[in-house]
């Protein structure tokens, strides 16, 4: 059979391929310490559980809308007034299965040859694979060290241009836990009424994982853009619900339209059960939230003081999401190299950083979702590894 083009240009995530090879690793005996895939490791809280169980009970086995139940599209609106003050019409929210399937759409809404989309580098790596996909040229948004891993406007906004049809940002992000302050989204949103054309989809879907008494600064306070912006959120960091597959989206105008249209054509609907659970999640007590939020402040801590005592690494304290993202150029090891060594020899998954994109170069991802236990015990592997063995 001939190759298809476009399946030769479409990317991965490669947190899914370690976890592949974690768990391969772990079947055959071997002791795997998992920093590697980005989810909580705690459970989804009951009364969410068991708002599902009961929807099944009650007979919610059909289709719903392709948009949602709209029970769930008012709760999402109500939640946003409730946390950002911001009015969001139910009409605009729309029920996906996932966080990825918002920036899976937008992208070819957008993407086409001749155009260009830009994406935050190092950047979580679907919205490089999907522009890809599309044709679209990929126009990476350099995420630095030195500014805190929080995306520069000034540096954003010099390189849109005519052919500039969709902006991707991502605060908190993936995978360096950076969170770009107020005074930056300002200004990028005031530089981009110079470009009424281009679109913006930001990805919040950290938003509820943000440490050191910040506030995330959401999009959609931003009236100027409202009409251009889509917003992609969900339930899986917030409630611990990655497996469930339930997020959701807010487009503007006719963007809605075209969303229900190829939800229709691709899912139908998310499965009834699951949007019951999400409604739980929104309308029931958030402690669960506020309990995971103050474990992951703790373990970011730990992870960020071991890190730094280990040879050849230094890490900046993240701001956001569970991930630590420290520099390892000085051990001499390249970072991907130094992933799979540290797999192999050591049992403890991470990702590199090149997986994120061109600037994750000497940088790796460790996800601090794992026990206090379990991020010392890696630490200590990483710290006995890096003493003893050579670069390669
Ligand atoms: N956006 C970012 C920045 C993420 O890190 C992830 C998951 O890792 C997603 C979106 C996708 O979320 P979901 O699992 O709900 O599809």
């Amino acid at each position: 059979m001939k190759t298809i083009p476009n399946f030769d240009r479409i990317g991965e995530e490669n947190a899914f391929a370690v976890l592949a090879r974690a768990n391969a690793l772990a079947a055959q005996g071997r002791d795997i310490i998992n920093l590697g895939i980005g989810q909580p490791d705690f459970r989804t809280p009951d009364h969410i559980a068991e708002a599902a169980i009961q929807a099944i009970k009650d007979g919610h086995h059909g289709y719903t809308a392709a948009t949602g139940i709209p029970v769930l599209r008012e709760a999402v609106s109500a939640d946003l007034h409730k946390r950002y003050g911001v009015e969001v019409s139910p009409d605009s929210v729309m029920i996906m299965p996932g966080g990825k399937p918002t920036m899976f759409m937008s992208i070819l809404m957008f993407g086409q040859p001749g155009v260009e989309i830009m994406y935050p580098d190092p950047g979580f790596p679907i919205y490089r694979s999907m522009i890809e996909y599309t044709g679209a040229t990929p126009v990476p948004i350099p995420i630095r060290e030195e500014n805190g891993f929080a995306f520069s406007a000034e540096e954003t906004l010099a390189l849109v241009n005519d052919k500039t049809r969709l902006i991707i940002i991502n605060s908190p992000a993936n995978p360096t836990g950076g969170v770009t302050p107020k005074a930056e989204v300002d200004k990028f949103v005031a530089g981009l009424e110079a470009w009424p054309e281009v679109a913006v989809m930001s990805d919040e879907i950290y938003d509820q994982l943000i440490y050191d008494g910040e506030k995330h600064v959401t999009l959609l306070n931003y009236p100027s853009i409202r009409d251009r912006l889509i917003l992609l959120n969900g339930w899986s960091k917030t409630y611990a619900m990655t497996g469930w597959r339930l997020g959701y989206a807010i487009w503007p105008g006719k963007l809605y339209d075209y969303a229900r249209k190829l939800s229709v054509n691709l899912h139908s609907c998310v499965n009834a059960p699951t949007q019951y659970a999400g409604l739980a999640a929104l309308t029931g007590p958030q402690d669960a939230v506020a309990h995971m939020r103050a474990e992951f402040d703790k373990r970011r801590k730990v992870v960020v003081e071991g890190l730094n005592k280990l040879p050849g690494v230094s890490c900046i304290m993240p701001k956001g999401a569970f991930y630590a993202f420290p520099n390892v150029k000085a051990t001499g090891w390249k970072a991907k190299p130094l992933a799979n060594a540290l797999l192999d020899e050591t049992g403890v998954a991470l990702i590199g950083g090149p997986d994120f994109g061109v600037l994750g170069e000497g940088y790796i991802r460790v996800s601090y979702a794992n026990s206090t236990e379990n991020i010392l015990k890696a630490l200590g592997r990483m710290g006995d590894f890096l003493v003893s063995r050579k670069a390669a």
